[in-house]
């Protein structure tokens, strides 16, 4: 599963990230006003979180050991 992490100290709280991910991995928590990584296990590693941070606090690291999809076998 692919991992993403958001460094809450350099995170500006501007909601980019939640507004970039269309497969709705990233979920808003207005309380801390800080992105929630709800659904990981959806991630296609795009990446259009990480280079829509303006504040380069949001990471994805890609789990390539996942096998590839089906139609691409
Ligand atoms: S890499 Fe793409 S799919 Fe994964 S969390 Fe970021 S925007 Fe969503
Ligand atoms: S795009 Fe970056 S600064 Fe904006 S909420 Fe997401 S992690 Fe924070």
């Amino acid at each position: 599963m692919n991992t993403i992490k958001v460094d809450d100290t350099l995170c500006g709280g501007c909601m980019t990230c939640y507004k970039a991910c269309w497969v709705d991995v990233i979920r808003w928590n207005p309380a801390t006003e800080r992105p929630v990584i709800a659904y990981a296990e959806d991630c296609v590693e795009c990446n259009l979180c990480e280079i829509s941070c303006p504040d380069d606090a949001i990471k994805v690291s890609v789990d390539y050991s996942r096998p590839w999809p089906e139609t691409y076998r």
